[in-house]
């Protein structure tokens, strides 16, 4: 789902998330190789009798896990439905400046059961807000009950594939009044953002959730950092000055200064990074990936998942580790083929590992390292 509108302002659908945060958050318009891929990846959806040999595997798995999931949902759904992809929702009613109109990914609408599914695939690695607490799904379903007069509910379905995320949530016609009332309230804090201070967490900015997509922290830093550092008093001078002949205000200075600039590059190196994360080159660094950990929960529900498995084996362990069930599972799966490779074996412990719900998969993460 975009907002196509090209009203520049603060006001976006998009960004009311952000503002919901901190009242002074200020969207950075950058344009990265991820913006690029997503629009792609979106047309397709949008398209399916497009070609798709512009798209690797893994872009092919990305929209196959969306059809699949949309495909399920509409059987789940019934008939008879009418079916919108990019569908306009007009906002003018909201009677907000810079709400014209979004455009929704995939709306269904069920007039027997008076129902609307609401469908928003993202594309990014970086965290969304779930479905119920996202404010731009929030005004596209009042958008959507004022487009249907008749539904009485609205369901909402964030898709993130490459975090193999999906969140659900379903907005009645009387919690979206409340959501009106909450919106309208919110961008009239943001109206008198003055008596808001531009903080998320108590040490501000720098610890932000958002700098690395918030413009109103890169010139608050580099305005910081002009004003105390690069101008009068923290200064060339300063600089060949030894701490003796420094006054104590200057002295205080190179400590302050310090802090400002490793805070200021800790926030630039998580913004470098984020942008890397979504495709962007850093010259001179490779991004690493770091698989999350994987680790069984419970090793009670792993023994029932493994047939045949020798119970006394199983109980002599004392914690049950991926690899410690990989082995029992060669073991197990040897018995009826020999023949069987410990590779074999090994994908097929993880599909029962996978099927059985035992198994914890944590986030990874990645990194930029210097390249050699
Ligand atoms: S970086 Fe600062 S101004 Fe921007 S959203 Fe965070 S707290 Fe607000």
């Amino acid at each position: 789902m975009t907002d196509k509108q090209q009203t520049p302002s603060l006001y976006r659908p998009s960004t009311m998330g952000a503002l919901a945060k901190c009242r002074w958050f200020k969207s950075s318009s950058k344009d990265t190789v991820f913006n690029l891929e997503g629009t792609a990846l979106h047309e397709a959806i949008e398209d399916p009798t497009k070609p798709r040999d512009q798209f690797d595997d893994y872009q092919l798995s990305l929209l196959s896990m969306i059809e699949g999931f949309v495909e399920n949902r509409q059987k789940e759904i019934g008939q008879p439905v009418e079916v919108f992809k990019e569908l306009e929702v007009d906002l003018k009613f909201l009677d907000i400046p810079g709400f014209n109109r979004g455009f929704a990914d995939l709306v269904i609408w069920n007039p027997k059961t008076k129902t609307i599914y609401l469908f928003d695939w993202k594309f990014g690695v970086m965290e969304v807000d779930d479905a119920e607490d996202n404010w731009q799904q929030k005004i596209y379903s009042i958008g959507l009950l004022e487009k249907f007069p008749t539904a009485t509910s609205c369901w909402v379905h964030l898709l993130q594939p490459k975090r193999d995320e999906i969140s659900i949530c379903e907005w009645t016609r009387e919690q979206a009044k409340r959501l009106t009332a909450e919106l309208k309230q919110l961008v009239a804090e943001v109206r008198d953002k003055e008596n808001h201070p531009p903080v998320i967490t108590e040490k501000g900015c720098a610890f932000c959730e958002l700098k690395g997509k918030c413009s109103a922290y890169e010139s608050k830093g580099i305005n910081f950092m002009e004003s105390h550092i690069v101008t009068a008093p923290f200064n060339a001078l300063v600089f060949k000055k030894s701490a003796l002949e420094m006054t104590p205000s200057e002295r205080g200075l190179v400590f302050e200064g310090l802090k400002v600039v490793e805070e200021w590059i800790k926030a630039k190196k998580a913004d470098v990074t984020s942008c890397a994360q979504e495709g962007a080159e850093v010259e001179g660094f490779a991004l690493k990936k770091v698989a999350g950990k994987r680790s069984i929960e419970d090793a009670s529900i792993a023994f029932k998942a493994l047939p045949n498995a020798d119970p006394m084996a199983f109980m002599k362990e004392c914690s049950m580790s991926i690899t410690t069930f990989e082995k029992f599972a060669h073991e197990v799966f040897s018995k009826d083929k020999p023949k069987q490779t410990k590779k074999e074996s090994k994908a097929m412990a993880e599909e029962l590992l996978a099927e059985s719900g035992t198994l914890v998969q944590e986030m990874g993460y990645s990194y930029l390292t210097r390249e050699k």
